[in-house]
């Protein structure tokens, strides 16, 4: 099928209906292009804005009112350890971004075994988002 690059507007063939730049730097001019749109964290060195990051989702935790551990390492097989009403939760906390409301969350999908729970802090709007050992959206109250 015949489809229009997002990025530089030109016509490509493809038969993967997902695809929707015609080549990989394409897309990632794309991405850059549209993270320099917004004042997010780009600058920052990468320490800080996972120290960022991790105080963020420990604010969000702590109004929650759970009794909240940071990892004393960054070695640690998790960043927070959040406990309330007998749950434990073994955070890893990551940094995301959502270019449009209601969009698609970006960010690192991998997640460490020892972990059970995903923090992202979404740096446009500075919403936290929670995952489960699934990578499926969860809630914590
Ligand atoms: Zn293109």
């Amino acid at each position: 099928m015949e489809k229009t690059c997002k990025s530089c507007g030109e016509a490509f063939v493809t038969n993967k209906t997902q695809k929707i730049y015609c080549n990989r730097s394409c897309g990632e001019n794309y991405t850059t292009r549209k993270r320099q749109k917004f004042q997010v964290l780009n600058d920052i060195a990468k320490g800080t804005k996972a120290s960022i990051t991790e105080y963020y989702v420990a604010c969000d935790l702590m109004k929650k009112e759970y009794t909240l551990f940071r990892s004393m390492s960054i070695s640690s097989f998790c960043d927070l350890v959040a406990i309330k009403d007998g749950q434990v939760y073994q955070i890893e906390a990551r940094t995301g971004i959502r270019y449009e409301d209601g969009g698609v969350l970006n960010f690192p999908k991998k997640m460490r075994e020892s972990t059970n729970c995903l923090a992202v802090y979404e740096q446009i709007r500075e919403e936290i988002f929670y995952f489960d050992i699934h990578l499926e959206p969860t809630k914590l109250y």
